[in-house]
């Protein structure tokens, strides 16, 4: 039997009612009943585990009508409050971590400085003592903790969590990242649980979490991040798109005429990282006489509206946005979101310059360009989704009933 598609090889799980709960697409007895043909008894036996594992509550909003007529039901709600999810977003010399609701919500926030050039065993033991600290400052306890979200700034191999010939992160390639990280928490925070730990790339998982929050009924979602790098996360009915080895979006690399001087860190010539990411405006401004170093010294300039700041930003937009009429020619999305160092007014400019001008206007006809709505957060809330929507898919739940013995 199929416990995913429940009715089509066999009964609905509890799995795939607590699915139904979650989506809103049946929050009753009688809805589940009506959704599944499972029997009121069978219904009742299921909710009952889901109860017992406190997965499950009553909703606030009291009886609804029921669509099988009688009595007026008790709409049911997934309990996000029965357990916390961990997430960080490391960018290459900065690093974010908070402690997640199940519902996403921020409970506990850090940030500061983390090496990526460090190396994996460094930075993923330092991670690991950030968490165990921002437990009880977030009021829950490590037994709390179901799993442990990473966004990094590399292509990622999903099946195996490890990073796969990243360009910009030497010593981290085919490293055992949830080995490490799970061992370096369960150190800190003294725990002998073994807690999962899920990664993926950080333009993935910010796109994750501004399409679930922002966008939800955008069926083809693009984000771009622009900062130190530029990488794009693909989200597609609901799901990240990463391609058969997690390469998707890795845009960055993607060789432009204009490049053609321009050695990337990549070690190629050409990259449009290489002429147009947060760091090449900086070298830029640098070669200028503009003190700039990095994307986030990009950033304070355009805040403060530096005139040759904002020049070389539109400029970068527009070799980001010719590379972008061909994705969204090939994807048509509904949103293509702008995120990181260089999002913003002059850098958008540039971009609809050259995106409307090359992309035929069917793709774009109904595009909105767009803001990140979450910014430096994105990452965070992208990362612990993924872990929510990991350990409460239909096929997963099954199995942790068991292990918590109901
Ligand atoms: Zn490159």
């Amino acid at each position: 039997m199929s416990a995913r598609t429940g009715k089509a090889g066999g009964q609905a799980s509890a799995g795939d009612l607590l699915e139904l709960v979650r989506s809103g697409r049946a929050t009753t007895r009688g809805a589940l009943q009506q959704a599944t043909g499972l029997s009121r008894a069978t219904v009742g036996q299921r909710l009952d585990r889901l109860f017992r594992a406190g997965w499950l509550r009553e909703g606030a909003g009291g009886p609804v009508d029921s669509p099988l007529g009688g009595r007026p039901s008790i709409t049911l709600e997934f309990d996000d409050a029965h357990a916390v999810v961990l997430a960080a977003d490391l960018d290459t010399r900065h690093g974010r971590a908070a402690v997640l609701s199940l519902a996403g919500e921020i409970l506990a926030e850090h940030s500061g400085s983390l090496v990526v050039e460090d190396g994996p065993d460094a930075v993923l033991g330092e991670l690991g003592r950030w968490f165990a600290e921002l437990l009880p400052k977030a009021g829950r306890g490590v037994q709390e903790v179901c799993g442990i979200g990473l966004a990094v700034p590399g292509p990622v191999d999903s099946d195996t969590g490890r990073i796969v010939q990243p360009p910009i992160m030497p010593g981290w390639d085919g490293f055992d990242i949830r080995g490490r990280l799970g061992r370096a928490f369960a150190e800190h925070a003294r725990s002998g649980a073994e807690v999962p730990v899920l990664v993926d790339n950080d333009a993935n998982l910010m796109a994750y979490g501004e399409q679930r929050t922002g966008h939800p009924d955008c069926s083809a979602f693009v984000l771009v991040k622009v900062s130190t790098g530029i990488g794009a996360g693909v989200v597609v009915d609901g799901h990240i798109y990463r391609g058969i080895d997690g390469g998707a979006g890795d845009i960055g690399h993607i060789r432009v005429p204009a490049g053609a001087e321009a050695l990337c860190r990549c070690g190629s010539y050409g990259c449009l990282a290489a002429v147009a990411s947060g760091g090449a405006v900086a070298r830029r401004l640098a070669e200028a006489g503009v003190p700039a170093a990095s994307g986030s010294d990009v950033r304070d300039l355009l805040t403060a509206g530096h005139p040759e700041a904002a020049a070389l930003a539109r400029e970068a937009g527009r070799h980001v946005g010719d590379v972008l009429a061909t994705v969204v020619t090939l994807l048509n999305p509904g949103v293509l979101m702008i995120a990181g160092d260089l999002a913003g007014t002059p850098f958008l400019t540039g971009l609809r310059e050259l995106l409307y001008q090359r992309a035929l206007p069917r793709s774009t006809a109904h595009l909105d360009v767009v803001t990140s709505r979450l910014g430096e957060r994105a990452g965070l809330v992208g990362a612990g989704a993924l872990v929510v929507e990991h350990l409460y898919a239909p096929d997963r739940v099954e199995e942790r009933l068991l292990a918590l013995g109901v």
